[in-house]
């Protein structure tokens, strides 16, 4: 896939060379709609692969337990430097693996065992790391937890209500599958006033946020935590930014804390990311992104299909099921259903869904896979259209069979993609 041409591997294991030879065959030939998902540049691939992952660097820049880091440490400062730039932080720790053990560091560092964190119900579209019973969250900590209305949209007075209420010691927002804009401001706000730390997750819209497109919630927020490989497109991993009156606490819980050795080689990838953030072309994607979705959502809405919030802010889109069909936790069935005509989405919970998690009554998608692949406003309409064919006769292998054609056509007229060569 792409340039790489993985000759090594091919010649050394071509068990695992088939199987990677393979998945990039399906990432060029399927509409991947997972919204935390993104193709990553060839420049970051090869950051990720390359010889700094030979190297052992554990502690921090110019304050290491072993020698030999003249280069590593100048690689770490430069990912710090250009992510300091490029969300204006005042602190930022490179070092978390990705973003659940970042958020591990954030409680670690800032609370004790126990105390009481206010963040969204998972049901709602709050993150596994935002107090799942099944999680290290969950088991440590004590949650509150705030809801959407429903609308679907977060009211800010019934939070600062449950806040006032509860006292928690932290406040988080940012989500997983909230499709609209976060008023970042209040939230702060609310936060000072029940003298609680504030924390935003912005993993899912951190390039939304990077490229100016949603508003930055840096400068309110005492931390802020990020992936680095979904609307950012950057490796698959994480950066906590906070503070610098918090610098000490985070850098501590993350190492000696939680982690031995930092990988420098995915640093270095997203030193590279941030770089290719700050760029005009970067701008332009992450203004298409948003276009393509609510393009999507218009398409999807005209169809007949019914989404939560009616509609989009940013890169993802929340499908209602159960208002769509008629009937609670198809959700797995339809995104199976998808599978088959070569639509990748996934099954999730709506609010207030009457089902399980296991069988969810919704489906979540969004636009940053595609929009790399060079895919515009046409391609989302025709994509919102073939979607609800499909939603609407999940069970019908004559319309899935048709509908995977249309899916295939829509790959040969030929995209304009510039980060990611065939
Ligand atoms: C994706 C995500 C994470 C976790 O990231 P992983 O790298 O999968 O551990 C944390 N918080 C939010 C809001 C996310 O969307």
């Amino acid at each position: 896939m792409g340039e790489m041409d993985y000759k090594c591997l091919r010649n050394e294991d071509s068990e695992v060379y088939e199987l990677v030879a393979k998945e990039g065959n399906r990432q060029l030939t399927q509409i991947n709609l997972i919204p935390s998902e993104n193709i990553c540049s060839e420049a970051v691939m090869e950051s990720t692969g390359s010889i700094l992952t030979n190297k052992y660097a554990e502690g921090y820049a110019n304050k290491r337990y072993y020698q030999g880091n003249e280069f590593v440490d100048k690689v770490e400062l430069l990912a710090i430097e250009r992510a300091k730039k490029l969300f204006g932080a005042e602190h930022v720790n490179v070092q978390p693996n990705s973003g659940s053990p970042a958020n591990m560091a954030v409680y670690f560092g800032l609370l004790e065992y126990g105390d009481k964190i206010m963040a969204l119900n998972l049901m709602h579209g709050g993150h596994l790391t935002h107090g799942c019973k099944v999680n290290f969250s969950g088991k440590l900590y004590n949650f509150i937890e705030y809801g959407v209305e429903e609308d679907g949209f977060l009211d800010m007075d019934k939070i600062r209500e449950i806040a006032l209420k509860e006292k928690p010691k932290l406040i988080v927002c940012g989500f997983t599958a909230y499709p609209r804009k976060i008023n970042f401001k209040k939230f702060a706000e609310i936060a000072r006033e029940v003298e609680a730390y504030s924390m935003a997750d912005i993993s899912h819209i951190a390039g939304l946020i990077a490229s100016g497109v949603h508003e930055n919630p840096i400068p309110y927020f005492d931390v802020v935590t990020t992936t680095t490989h979904k609307t950012l497109r950057g490796p698959r991993s994480a950066i906590i930014m906070c503070k610098e009156s918090l610098g000490k606490k985070i850098d501590k819980a993350v190492f000696p804390g939680l982690q031995g050795g930092p990988h420098e080689h995915v640093i270095a990838a997203k030193a590279v990311a941030f770089k290719e953030a700050m760029s005009d072309e970067f701008k332009v994607y992450s203004k298409q992104v948003v276009k393509n979705a609510k393009v999507l959502a218009d398409s999807l809405m005209s169809e007949g299909i019914s989404l939560v919030s009616n509609g989009t802010d940013n890169h993802l889109i929340l499908i209602d099921l159960i208002k769509s069909l008629g009937a609670k936790g198809l959700g797995r069935d339809v995104a199976i259903a998808l599978e088959e005509t070569g639509i990748i989405t996934n099954c999730n919970t709506i609010p207030f869904d009457p089902s399980t998690p296991f069988r969810p009554s919704g489906i979540r998608i969004g636009t940053p896979f595609v929009t790399t692949m060079g895919m515009k406003e046409q391609e989302m309409k025709k994509i919102g259209q073939l979607m609800a064919l499909v939603i609407k006769n999940y069970q019908d292998d004559e319309v899935k069979a048709k509908v995977g054609k249309e899916v295939k056509e829509i790959f040969s007229c030929g995209l304009d993609s510039n980060v990611f060569k065939a």
